[in-house]
C-alpha cells in the first residue's frame, strides 16, 4: 500500500478536496491518505490560542465565529445530498461548540494541543464525507488512537506500528483509508503534535510503521525545486535525491518537506516522492538511498540565524575545550547548525536565541565573545564527496561578491554551508542559482 500526503493547500477549498479525492480514487488502488487542515485553519486555531492565553475571550470568539461561518458555507459546496450534509454540519457543530468551551482561566499548553488539533479532525471528516458519497469505499482511522510520542517525544514506532496496522485490520475491504496528518498522542496521553508543517512527519511515520512501498508527498508545486521559487528567478525541479541531500534542503530552509520527514521513511528504506496537486502527472521529485555522482542538487537557505564566536589564547594546544563550549549549549538546549574552529577560536551558528544571553555570558569565562545577529545559512547540496574536484570552488566563486562570515565543508558528503547576512540572501540565492544550474559566469 502507498501512504500519500496531502498539504493545506491541497484541500484548501471544498473543490480542491473534490480534486484530491479523484486523484486518489482513478487507479483504483487501495491506499492510506493523510491530510492536513484546510489552509490557515492552524493558523486561525493558533491565534484562539494566543487570545485565551491572554485572557481576550471576546477575542478568541472572533477567530471562532470567522471560522464556523467559512466551515458552515463549505457544507452544501462540498456535499450534494441532504443527509450527508446534515451530518458535516452536525459534526462542525460539536467542533465549534467544542472550541467555544475552553475558557482563558487556567488554559494550558494541554488545552492549546487540543484546539490545534482540530483542523486536522474536520478536513478528514469532511473528505471521508465526500468519498462516501461518491460511493467509494473508504474510511476514516483517528490518527489519536495510533499516533504516539515516547517520553522524548520522538514517535513510538512499536506502538504506531502494531496499532496502525490494527486500524486498518478493523476496517477491512475499504479501496481508501484517510487519517490526519500533524496529530499524536504524547506519552501521558494527551493530545499533542509533530510541530507545525507536521503532517509530512505523519505520512513518513505511517509509511515506515506499515512498511509501505512508498510515501508520496502531495502539494502545490512539480517537486522539490533546485533553488527557492518564492524567491528566485529560473528554478527547475530535482527529479532525483538522495535522502541526504533531501534531509539537508528540508532543514536548511526548502519548505516543500518537513525536515524530520525524511529519518522513518530512510530507516525503513521507503522512497518518498513529491507530487504537484495542480499537474498529478508532472514526474515530481523521488527521493531513495541512491545518489547521484558529480552532480549539484540545489540550493537552500535558512534565515534568522545567530553566528557566536569565542576566541582564546587558552584553546592553542589544550584539549578538552570544545567539550566546555559544547556543554554550555547542551545546558541551554540550543542546538548548533554550523561551526568552524581555529587554532585560537570556534564560531558556531543557532537558530534559537531564547538563552543567547546565557549562554554569552558563560563563554565569557573561557574567551572573548562575538555575537552577529541577522545572519542566514546557504546550503549547497550535491555530491560533495571531497576527492571530487571543482565542486566547492565553483560554489565559492558564485559568491565572490557576497560577505561570507562562515564556510562548512566536509561534515557530509552531500553539503557545503556558508553563513552570510539575511539581507544578502536574495542576491546570494539568486548568483547560485545562475551559476550552478543555468549556466551564467
Ligand atoms: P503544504 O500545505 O502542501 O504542506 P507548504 O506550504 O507547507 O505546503 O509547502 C510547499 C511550499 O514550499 C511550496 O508552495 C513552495 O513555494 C515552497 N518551497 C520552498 N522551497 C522550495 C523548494 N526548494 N522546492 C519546492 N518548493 C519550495
Ligand atoms: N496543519 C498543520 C500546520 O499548518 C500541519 C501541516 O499542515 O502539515 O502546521
Ligand atoms: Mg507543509
Amino acid at each position: 500500500m502507498k501512504v500519500l500526503k496531502f498539504g493545506g493547500t491541497s484541500v484548501g477549498s471544498p473543490q480542491r478536496m473534490k480534486d484530491v479525492c479523484k486523484l486518489i480514487t482513478e487507479d483504483g488502488q487501495q491506499k492510506l491518505v493523510v491530510l492536513s487542515a484546510m489552509s490557515g485553519t492552524t493558523n486561525s486555531l493558533v491565534e484562539i490560542a494566543q487570545y485565551l492565553y491572554g485572557g481576550n475571550r471576546n477575542g478568541a470568539d472572533d477567530v471562532i465565529n470567522r471560522l464556523r461561518a467559512k466551515y458552515y458555507a463549505h457544507v452544501p459546496e462540498l456535499l450534494e445530498k441532504k443527509a450527508n450534509q446534515d451530518k458535516v454540519q452536525k459534526f462542525l457543530e460539536e467542533k465549534f461548540a467544542y472550541l467555544q468551551s475552553f475558557k482563558a482561566a487556567g488554559f494550558s499548553e494541554i488545552e492549546e494541543k487540543a484546539i490545534l488539533a482540530q483542523g486536522e479532525l474536520i478536513s478528514t471528516f469532511m473528505v471521508t464525507a465526500y468519498l462516501q458519497e461518491q460511493g467509494i469505499k473508504a474510511a476514516l482511522l483517528p490518527a489519536l488512537d495510533f499516533m504516539k510520542t515516547d517520553p522524548d517525544a520522538e514517535p513510538d514506532m512499536v506502538f504506531i506500528s502494531k496499532h496502525a496496522e490494527k486500524a486498518l485490520a478493523d476496517a477491512p475491504g475499504m479501496q481508501i483509508y484517510i487519517t490526519q496528518g500533524f496529530i499524536c498522542r504524547n506519552a501521558d496521553g494527551n493530545i499533542d503534535n509533530l510541530q507545525r508543517g507536521g503532517s509530512d512527519y505523519t505520512a513518513s511515520i505511517l509509511g515506515a510503521a506499515i512498511k509501505a512501498e512508498e510515501i508520496q508527498i502531495w502539494t502545490d508545486i512539480d517537486g522539490m525545486h533546485n533553488n527557492d521559487p518564492r524567491v528566485v528567478k529560473g528554478t527547475k525541479p530535482v527529479r532525483h535525491l538522495h535522502f541526504e541531500e533531501a534531509a539537508e534542503l528540508a532543514y536548511f530552509g526548502a519548505k516543500i518537506l518537513h525536515p524530520t520527514c525524511i529519518q522513518p521513511a530512510k530507516a525503513a528504506c521507503i522512497p518518498v516522492r513529491l507530487l504537484n496537486t495542480m499537474e498529478p502527472s508532472a514526474p515530481g521529485t523521488l527521493i531513495d538511498n541512491n545518489a547521484e555522482p558529480g552532480r549539484i542538487a540545489a540550493v537552500a537557505a535558512k534565515e534568522n540565524i545567530t553566528a557566536i564566536k569565542i576566541k582564546s589564547s587558552r584553546m592553542l594546544l589544550a584539549h578538552g575545550f570544545l567539550r566546555k563550549v559544547f556543554e554550555i549549549f547542551e545546558t541551554y538546549r540550543t542546538s548548533i547548525d554550523m561551526i568552524c574552529t581555529s587554532e585560537v577560536g570556534v564560531s558556531m551558528s543557532i537558530d534559537n536565541t531564547r538563552n543567547l544571553n546565557e549562554i554569552v555570558a558563560e563563554l565569557k569565562k573561557y574567551g572573548t565573545v562575538t555575537v552577529d545577529e541577522g545572519m542566514c545559512i546557504i546550503c549547497v547540496v550535491g555530491d560533495m564527496e571531497w576527492e571530487n574536484l571543482g565542486f566547492e570552488s565553483r560554489a565559492l566563486d558564485a559568491l565572490a561578491d557576497i560577505p561570507v562570515r562562515m564556510i562548512s565543508y566536509g561534515g557530509s558528503n552531500y553539503n557545503i554551508s556558508f553563513l552570510i547576512r539575511e539581507s544578502d540572501k536574495t542576491a546570494a540565492l539568486q548568483r547560485l542559482s545562475d551559476v550552478l544550474f543555468n549556466g551564467k559566469k
